[in-house]
């Protein structure tokens, strides 16, 4: 047996088992080597029977005497009781409530080892635990009892029928008998950070030494797992610190910035800039300057102003002659650039044209020749921008906004288009720190702290939605004073069904007819026609509609400065970066705005998203709650193809843990032995790349 064995051929595991591991995604040796346990468990208590003591906590091995069954009795707690013995002759009653799992197997006979907190059963005056943790044994287990007792345990997350009792077994045979990979971390990085070597870490992740401290193992925090923990964020750090020196390699365009530039630049801005769009302004400029090509991300909250930095730099990139393609997710945010960007840009005589999936085959076919001849001096589009028949005469600068809707995979399709192009990703919200290093480590990071001034915070306030029509007065009177609101319905584009879109749009009647029949209300979801859209949106833009009921298509980039209210129905189904997001699209004006959230009843997790929504407007604290919440794979409300695939490392419990890994890796990187560099690079890419998915790509 060796580290790359497949597991089916592991004594103990047959193809049965083979398969149910592989649906877990384990598939040699190495993979079970890190499959960490998820817990740990201090079963160095182990008694007889007799020896129990009330109050204490304990493991004890016996067999069942046995059962009574009274989950059909008392039906609603499904209570399942056991009676156990052991050789010391006393006996212990084993209760579990919904226990009928358990019915078919333990019956007398069976044997167990049962781990829990001791008590009296008063009624009987006999030994009892609650709801014990119990491994039910095997025949060939006895011999094995000082693996699973006695000891502090691991326990493991069970795959199919496989059980954390047999996960312990394969895990101990395992590391008996294969010789353990070889230190890769550099010895001087191990030093410094005092960690142990890989061998000694894994063997004590899974079999933690008697002197171990538990609640340390169950932080996460021994010296073993943190060796994990920071390989795994170590190696990924030093892959996308690698990729940022491949990229700065590269020979790109130094765009030239004169006084002539700056006069542009002057007339571009409707408005004095903010101090922070200043200084990003300022970063991005110098990137520009600088013979390599830019790679910088773009974040800031929800209207603190990103569009009208990248209109500066489009302005740097067109007076150098060349060309900028602005990359967005959906046809209705490319429309509003389009819209936005053609109003500035006119002042200063370019041409802007947009290029989407709704448009003619006709109309398209001229405006990509208009591309490629350089006519065309800003285009502005959704995924039809990187088909391959599009092609650039003098492609300068790249802008992809809401980044997170595209792969990697699509960034560097439209970098392809022009020779190195300087690139600015922007996101919608900001970004959790932790998913930014580990995303988009090989970029830049520019980030814009600060709104533009005169901005009311949005009031957000939490209804119960038997209380809508108190809601709906309001809102009523907001229209009376000139305002306009959104109302919203949680369909989520992709998966909108009919029976969905039938709600939305049978709501859009009941608030139509019924409810504003007064009103002008429009009706705006994915499913439309573009050109219905279109029309929905220009309604509510130029003020003829005073309501729009819409989907979270509105939720990126959509800007009314005159909407006051934003009614977010069913508020629990949502996200909190996308309430957030969805909040955005009021409070963009001169008046007080509103954002309420009606929801049904509420559990724990959204009760606590919702309170965080009614405290804080501040994007950066609500987005670093909802990757706490939701976990780091959810949290852009979307399936995230990019995010690597972490075994070890929790984004949300190890942020100081990849912090560490990050400067460690950059000052390995830095330190330029270019043959340990091509030995890292080795390393990751025989290792890690399958593992890191697409975030080292390119
Ligand atoms: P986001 O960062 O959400 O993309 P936008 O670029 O859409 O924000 O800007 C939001 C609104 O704020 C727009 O109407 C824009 O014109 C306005 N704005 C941006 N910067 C300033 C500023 N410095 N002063 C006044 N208004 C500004
Ligand atoms: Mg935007």
């Amino acid at each position: 047996m060796d580290l790359d064995t497949p597991l089916q051929f592991v004594k103990g595991i047959g193809p049965a088992r083979a398969e149910m591991l592989a649906a877990k995604g384990l598939e040699t040796v190495t993979d079970l080597l890190y499959y960490a346990p998820f817990r740990y468990e201090d079963r160095s208590n182990s008694k007889s029977i007799a020896q129990l003591a009330p109050g204490e906590k304990a493991a004890i091995t016996g067999w069942v005497a046995s059962v009574h069954n009274t989950a059909f009795r008392r039906r609603s707690l499904g209570l399942f009781e056991a009676e156990f013995e052991d050789a010391s002759g006393a006996a212990l009653l084993a209760r579990w409530f919904h226990g009928e799992r358990y019915r078919d197997s333990l019956t007398p006979g069976t044997r167990a080892a049962l781990f829990g907190k001791v008590e009296l059963d008063r009624a009987r005056g006999r030994r009892l635990m609650v709801q014990p943790e119990i491994e039910i044994l095997t025949s060939e287990d006895s011999h094995e009892e000082t693996l699973h007792s006695g000891r502090i345990v691991a326990v493991y997350e069970a795959a199919g029928k496989i059980s954390t009792r047999v996960f312990r077994t394969l895990l101990d045979r395992i590391l008996k008998s294969v010789s353990l990979p070889e230190d890769p971390l550099p010895e001087s990085v191990r030093e410094r950070l005092e960690l142990p070597s890989l061998a000694h870490a894994l063997r004590d992740v899974h079999a933690p030494p008697p002197d171990s401290n538990l609640d340390l193992l169950n932080a996460f925090r021994t010296p073993a797992q943190t060796r994990l923990i920071f390989d795994e964020f170590f190696w990924l750090e030093c892959g996308l610190t690698l990729k940022k020196c491949r990229s700065r390699q590269v020979t790109g365009i130094s765009f030239a910035i004169n006084d002539r530039i700056r006069e542009q630049i002057k007339k571009l801005l409707p408005f004095k800039p903010t101090h922070a769009q200043r200084r990003v302004m300022q970063e991005i400029a110098e990137d520009m300057k600088s013979p390599q090509p830019m790679n910088r991300l773009l974040q800031g909250d929800v209207g603190s102003g990103k569009t009208i930095v990248a209109a500066q730099a489009a302005v740097i990139a067109i007076e150098n002659g060349y060309q900028v393609a602005v990359l967005a997710p959906t046809e209705i945010l490319a429309k509003q650039h389009f819209g936005y960007l053609s109003r500035l840009m006119q002042k200063l005589g370019y041409t802007v044209a947009s290029l989407t999936g709704s448009q003619t085959a006709r109309e398209k076919q001229q405006i990509k020749r208009l591309i490629a001849e350089n006519y065309i001096h800003v285009v502005v589009g959704t995924h039809a921008l990187i088909q391959e028949d599009v092609s650039f005469a003098k492609l300068g600068l790249a802008i992809i906004d809401e980044q997170h809707r595209f792969g990697v995979r699509q960034r560097l399709e439209l970098l392809r288009k022009g020779t190195s192009p300087d690139v600015l990703v922007m996101t919608a919200t900001p970004i959790p720190r932790t998913l930014a290093l580990t995303l988009y480590g090989d970029l830049d990071s520019s980030s814009i702290d600060e709104l533009p001034p005169g901005r009311k915070p949005v009031t957000t306030r939490h209804v119960s939605s038997n209380a809508v029509e108190g809601v709906y007065s309001f809102l009523a009177q907001q229209v009376a004073a000139g305002r306009q609101a959104y109302i919203i319905y949680p369909l989520v584009e992709e998966t909108e069904t009919a029976d969905d879109r039938k709600a939305a749009e049978k709501m859009y009647d009941h608030l139509a007819r019924t409810v504003f029949p007064k009103l002008r209300v429009g009706l705006l979801h994915g499913k439309m026609s573009s050109d219905e859209k279109d029309a929905a949106m220009h309604k509510f833009q130029s003020g003829e509609t005073n309501i729009l009921v819409a989907t979270t298509v509105v939720e990126v980039g959509v800007d009314v400065p005159n909407a006051t209210v934003m009614v977010i129905e069913d508020a629990e189904r949502f996200g909190l970066a996308q309430l957030h997001q969805l909040r955005g699209r009021v409070g963009r004006g001169a008046h007080q705005s509103y954002c309420i959230l009606v929801t049904g009843k509420l559990n724990d997790v959204a009760r606590e998203r919702i309170r965080t929504l009614v405290e804080s407007n501040d994007g950066f604290y609500i987005a670093e709650m909802d990757m706490k919440l939701r976990g780091p794979g959810e949290f852009f409300g979307t399936r995230q193809s990019g995010i690597p695939g972490l075994r070890m490392a929790d984004l949300r419990r190890d942020s100081e843990i990849l912090e560490l890994a990050r400067s460690e890796a950059e000052r390995l990187v830095s330190s330029g032995d270019p043959e340990k560099i091509r030995a890292v690079n080795r390393y990751i890419q025989e290792h890690w790349q399958r593992r890191y998915g697409l975030v080292l790509v390119g």
